[in-house]
């Protein structure tokens, strides 16, 4: 098949919402009056962020998963994606299972593929996504104030808890298992979260490299510090019996890979939050607060500062 006819069949679809999109030298897009662009790009390289073997339709999946997922940490709406492939090998099962998880993902958040690129090497998955948000509204990492309570949402650790028995570094019963490689492999973007939060949240990022370093970032960005309750935070029953361990503790705090919201909102829209978290039947859990200064601690259920070995994931440490 030729460069042209695969891109025809595994990844050319209608696109309604776009001026243009797959089979001209540029897609054309028109955002609304009122309007900003949200532009964002992550990468997904074979072998760092995923083994070779991996079910493509799960990887279809994960690669248009973790930019929406940039979308919701904006508070934009994600509206159009396009797609950078490298491949080793013109192979119609895998592409068949990789555009079937991608578009499957894409139908459910209405997001339209309106082009990319492809080419022979490495397998190698590059994903652009566009979003749009009313003017001055998106969530932005830079807007912590003192005070302020930080949030996240859903529960922290089961995808890092996942790599871990893949990785041979502990053995989770066939049960556990199960579920938390769902939070690996097929995380859920929480866009509708991200949107609510416009007008509420002071700040926010999503988790992609662990807690600690995220939350960092807003910190550094906010010229704020952070205190964080090691009770409060969220976990699933099948990484709760391993906080006794640094490495359970290390998935909680600096596991990569949950695609959670982690946001800082005023004290006095607590109960707003609380509201959310109802309407969007999605638990938000208060787990600490931004102080003067810079850094974080995490306090442990006695009081004391609890010590940690890594804060999350970095590509060049
Ligand atoms: P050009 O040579 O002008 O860069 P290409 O030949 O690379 O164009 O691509 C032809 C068309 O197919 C373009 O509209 C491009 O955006 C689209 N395209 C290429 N690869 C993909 C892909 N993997 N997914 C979606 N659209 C793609
Ligand atoms: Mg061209």
């Amino acid at each position: 098949m030729s460069e042209f006819s695969l891109i025809k069949r595994y990844f050319t679809r209608a696109t309604p919402g776009a001026v243009l999109g797959v089979g001209d030298d540029a897609a054309l897009v028109r955002v609304g009056s009122g309007m900003e662009l949200a532009v964002s790009t992550d990468m997904l390289v074979s072998g760092t962020h995923f083994f070779a073997d991996t079910d493509p339709y799960m990887l279809g999946h994960k690669a248009l998963a973790v930019n929406i997922s940039d979308m919701a940490a904006m508070g934009a709406k994600p509206r159009w994606a396009t797609l950078a492939l490298s491949l080793p090998a013109e192979d119609d099962a895998w592409l068949e299972r990789f555009s079937a998880g991608f578009f499957s993902l894409a139908d459910e958040y209405q997001v339209e593929l309106i082009g990319g690129d492809t080419t022979h090497g490495p397998l190698n998955l590059s994903v652009t996504i566009l979003g749009e948000v009313p003017q001055g509204k998106a969530l932005r990492r830079d807007g912590a104030q003192l005070d302020d309570e930080i949030w996240v949402s859903g529960k922290l650790g089961d995808a890092a808890l996942a790599l871990a028995h893949m990785q041979g570094r502990l053995v989770l019963d066939d049960a556990s298992f199960a579920a938390t490689a769902v939070a690996l492999h097929c995380p859920v973007p929480r866009v509708a979260l991200g949107i609510a939060l416009r007008g509420i949240a002071s700040s926010a990022i999503d988790l992609s490299d662990g807690l600690l370093a995220d939350l960092g970032h807003i910190l550094e960005r906010s010229a704020v510090s952070g205190e964080i309750q090691f009770a409060a935070l969220p976990v699933s029953l099948h990484l709760r019996p391993y906080l006794l361990q640094a490495l359970g503790r290390q998935c909680a705090l600096a596991g990569g890979d949950d695609y959670e919201l982690c946001f800082t909102a005023p004290v006095a829209r607590h109960a707003d939050v609380g509201k959310l978290a109802a309407q969007l039947d999605l638990p938000l859990s208060c787990i600490g607060k931004i102080a003067a200064g810079s850094g974080c601690i995490v306090r442990a259920a006695d009081g004391s500062v609890m010590k940690l070995e890594r804060a999350g994931y970095d590509h060049f440490a």
